[in-house]
C-alpha cells in the first residue's frame, strides 16, 4: 500500500498491493462488454479506508484457502461515461449523472479464486442477466455457495452488496465519499 497515485493528480487513492489479493482488471483488457481497453494499466486503486477493509477481507479468505480477485476498483468518471454510452442500463451501470461508487474509490468488483482458477459464480462478471442478481436459485448449488462465501466475507469486512450484481461491493457509507476524476 503506497501513497497517493500520481498521474498528475492528487487524488486520495492508494494502489492495492497485497499478497492475498489478485488483481485482474477487466477494463485494462478488451475482455469486457465494451470490447475496448479503458485503463492504461492493471493497477487497482481505492481510498485508504476501502483498501484497508478489503485487505482484511482478503486475509480472512486466505485463511480459508481462497484468494480474493479484484476485477475493478476505482474508475474515473470519464470511464464511467464510456460504460454508460455502451450500456445505458441503470440495473447494471451507474448513470454518470448520479455517479458510481467506483468513481468515489470505495467500490470493488470481486470474485474468488482457488489459487489456480476463478470459482464458478453462476454468471460471468458484468453479465447483464437476471442470474447476476443475488439470491437466485436458478444457478448451480456450487455457484450459490461460492457467492455466499464471498458475500459473508465482504459483509464481515464492512462492505455492502449490490442486489443486482454478485460481484459489486461498496464500503458502507459510500455516498459520503466524493466523486474523483483523474
Ligand atoms: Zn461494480
Amino acid at each position: 500500500m503506497t501513497g497517493p497515485a500520481r498521474s498528475g493528480s492528487l487524488l486520495p487513492l492508494v494502489t492495492l498491493d497485497h499478497p492475498a489479493i489478485e488483481i485482474d482488471l477487466v477494463y485494462a483488457t478488451d475482455r469486457n462488454f465494451t470490447g475496448q481497453r479503458l485503463y492504461a494499466d492493471n493497477r487497482a486503486r481505492l481510498v485508504p479506508e476501502a483498501a484497508c477493509a478489503l485487505t482484511g477481507v482478503a486475509e480472512r479468505l486466505a485463511d480459508q484457502g481462497l484468494r480474493l480477485v479484484v476485477l475493478d476498483a476505482y474508475r474515473p468518471v470519464s470511464v464511467q461515461r464510456r460504460l454508460w454510452t455502451v450500456r445505458p442500463d441503470p440495473e447494471f451501470v451507474a448513470d454518470p449523472a448520479v455517479g458510481s461508487d467506483h468513481s468515489r474509490g470505495v467500490a470493488v468488483d470481486v470474485t474468488l479464486s482457488d489459487g489456480q482458477t476463478q470459482l464458478d459464480m453462476g454468471t460471468a462478471f458484468d453479465a447483464a442477466v437476471p442470474q447476476s442478481h443475488h439470491d437466485r436459485s436458478d444457478i448451480s448449488a456450487e455457484a450459490q455457495a461460492n457467492r455466499a462465501i464471498l458475500r459473508s466475507a465482504m459483509r464481515a469486512g464492512g462492505f455492502d452488496e449490490n442486489p443486482f450484481e454478485w460481484w459489486h461491493y461498496a464500503l458502507a457509507g459510500a455516498r459520503g465519499f466524493p466523486l474523483l476524476d483523474a
